[in-house]
C-alpha cells in the first residue's frame, strides 16, 4: 500500500534515523511539525463571494526565520504541506541555509482567474498571515513554489509594507520578488540552474558514477524531463545549451514528446506558452500517453512537477539508471526502495531542488543589509574598488591582514563581477559544498547505500546539533 506524501516523507526520515544515535525524544521532535495554519477566507470575486482554503506550516523552528514557497494548486491540502513544511527543514539543513523548515498552499487553479482576481485573492490570503506572523521578515519567510512566481510574491511584499509601514526590513519579508521590486539577479533560473550544478557536481564524483553503473560526463547524456515549469525548464534548457545533454523527452500533462535525436527546448516552451500545452507541437513526436515517456530508455531522468509520480505501480518500469528530483517528493517511499533494490541512483530533492532556496537566502540577506550586490558600473565604483584593493594590500604587507591576497582576488574585485555573476558562483558552491557532505557520508558508510539516507543524515545531525545547542 502507497502511503500519504506526509508519511513516505517520514518513512524516509525513519529510515536515517535508524542508522543514528539520537534520543527517541529528540528524534520525535525533528520528525514532527510543530504548527499548520489553516485559513478559510472569501473574497467577492465576479458578483458573488468565493471561498478559500489556504495553509502555512510550520516543521521546524530550531532556526528562524523558517522559509519555504507557498504553492497554487487545487490538490494543495494539510498532509502536503506538512510534508513539503518538513523537507524544507532538511533542505535548508543540507545547504547551510540558516533557516528552519516551512510551506503554504491555497486551493485555487490559477487558470481559473484573471491577473486582478488574483491580485485580490493573493493580497487577502497574505492579510490572513500576515496579522499571525506567519509572514515576517525575522519569522517567515515564504517564496514562490509551484503555480506563483514574481508577481505574486511582489503583491504579497506591498501587502506587507502596507500593513507595517515602519518596518526598514519589510522587502526580506518574502523572496523571489522581481529584480525591480527587491528582488535579486538570477532567483528565477535558479532551481533549474540548482540542478544543473547538482548534476555536474555528480558527474564529478567517480564513485557514485560507478555505483549508478555509469561512465564520462554529462556531455552526450539522454534526459527526460517531466513537466517543463519554471524547473524543468530551466534545468533542462542550461543541460541542453551547456553541457551537451540531449533532451530526449518532455513530459506535460497533456501527453508527451519523445525524440531520440534531441528536443528543441525554447521552441517547445514557446510552444506551450502560446497553446496551453505541447499537443499540435509535432505529430511526429507525440505520445498520448505522457506517463509511458517516464519508462523510456534514457540515461538522466528529471522529475520536475508533482510529488508522487514514481510510485508502486511504475516503480518497476523505469529504466533510467540515475534519477534527479528536481520536484519535491516525486519518488515515493516504496518506489524509493523498489528502485534502490534495482541499483537505481537517486540524487534527492532535499539536495537537487535546494537552488531555489539558497539564491533565496542570498535575497533575504541583501535585503537585510540594504546594500547593492555587485558592480555599480559606475566610475566612482571602479574607483572606490582601487582604494579598498589598495588599502588591503597595505594591511596584506604590513602583516595586519591574516590573508595574502592574491592576485586572482584582486582581479576579480577590480573588475566588479555582477550581481548575476555572484549569485551563479555562490550557488556553485553551496551545490558543490553540500554534494561533498552527502557523498563523504554515502562512499564512508557501509550502511548507508544511498544519496538520500546520506542526505538526511547530515541535515537531520545538523538540526539536532542546533536543538542540543539551544535547548528546546
Ligand atoms: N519553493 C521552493 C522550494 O521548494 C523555494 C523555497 C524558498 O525559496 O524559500 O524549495
Amino acid at each position: 500500500m502507497e502511503p500519504g506524501f506526509r508519511d513516505s516523507v517520514d518513512q524516509m526520515f525513519n529510515r536515517a534515523v535508524g542508522l543514528m544515535d539520537l534520543s527517541p525524544g529528540l528524534e520525535e521532535k525533528i520528525r514532527v511539525c510543530n504548527a499548520t495554519y489553516t485559513v478559510r477566507f472569501g473574497v467577492r470575486l465576479r458578483g458573488k463571494i468565493h471561498t478559500f482554503t489556504g495553509y502555512r506550516s510550520v516543521h521546524s523552528e530550531h532556526m528562524e526565520p523558517v522559509k519555504g514557497g507557498i504553492r497554487y494548486s487545487l490538490n494543495v491540502d494539510q498532509d502536503e504541506v506538512e510534508a513539503l513544511a518538513a523537507l524544507m527543514t532538511y533542505k535548508c539543513a543540507l545547504v547551510e541555509a540558516p533557516f528552519g523548515g516551512s510551506k503554504g498552499g491555497l486551493c485555487v487553479d490559477p487558470r481559473d482567474w484573471d491577473e486582478h482576481e488574483l491580485e485580490q485573492i493573493t493580497r487577502r490570503f497574505a492579510y490572513e498571515l500576515i496579522k499571525r506572523d506567519l509572514i515576517n521578515p525575522s519569522q517567515n519567510v515564504p517564496a514562490p513554489d509551484m503555480g506563483t512566481g514574481e508577481r505574486e510574491m511582489a503583491w504579497i511584499a506591498d501587502q506587507y509594507k502596507r500593513m507595517h509601514t515602519t518596518d526598514i526590513n519589510g522587502n526580506a519579508c518574502v523572496t523571489g520578488k522581481p529584480p525591480h521590486a527587491g528582488g535579486i539577479a538570477g532567483r528565477v533560473e535558479a532551481t533549474g540552474r540548482g540542478v544543473q550544478y547538482a548534476l555536474r557536481a555528480f558527474f564529478r564524483d567517480d564513485e557514485g558514477v560507478k555505483k549508478a553503473g555509469m561512465s564520462g560526463d554529462l556531455d552526450g547524456k539522454r534526459v527526460i524531463v517531466q513537466g517543463l515549469g519554471n524547473v524543468g525548464y530551466h534545468a533542462a534548457k542550461f543541460l541542453r545549451e551547456e553541457d551537451g545533454c540531449l533532451i530526449t523527452g518532455i513530459i506535460e500533462r497533456d501527453g508527451a514528446l519523445f525524440n531520440p535525436e534531441g528536443l528543441d527546448v525554447e521552441r517547445v516552451r514557446e510552444w506551450i506558452a502560446k497553446h496551453g500545452g505541447i499537443s499540435g507541437y509535432s505529430d511526429m513526436h507525440h505520445v498520448e500517453d505522457g506517463a509511458t515517456v517516464l519508462e523510456e530508455e534514457c540515461d538522466i531522468l528529471i522529475p520536475a512537477a508533482l510529488e508522487g509520480v514514481i510510485n508502486l505501480r511504475n516503480a518497476d518500469r523505469i529504466k533510467a539508471p540515475l534519477i534527479i528530483e528536481a520536484a519535491n517528493g516525486p519518488v515515493t517511499a516504496g518506489a524509493d526502495q523498489m528502485l534502490r533494490e534495482r541499483g537505481v541512483v537517486m540524487i534527492p530533492d532535499m539536495y537537487a531542488n535546494a537552488g531555489g532556496v539558497t539564491v533565496s537566502y542570498f535575497e533575504w540577506v541583501k535585503n537585510l543589509s540594504h546594500i547593492r550586490f555587485g558592480r555599480m558600473g559606475r566610475r566612482q565604483e571602479e574607483a572606490r574598488h582601487q582604494l579598498i584593493v589598495s588599502e588591503l594590500e597595505r594591511l596584506s604587507r604590513d602583516k595586519e591582514l591574516h590573508w595574502e591576497l592574491s592576485p586572482d582576488f584582486k582581479q576579480k574585485y577590480l573588475r566588479g563581477a555582477d550581481e548575476l555573476e555572484l549569485v551563479r558562483s555562490g550557488l556553485d558552491d553551496t551545490m558543490r559544498i553540500a554534494y561533498q557532505a552527502m557523498a563523504d557520508v554515502w562512499h564512508a558508510r557501509d550502511d548507508v547505500e544511498d544519496l538520500r539516507t546520506a542526505a538526511y543524515l547530515v541535515a537531520i545531525d545538523r538540526v539536532a546539533k542546533s536543538y542540543r545547542a539551544k535547548g528546546l
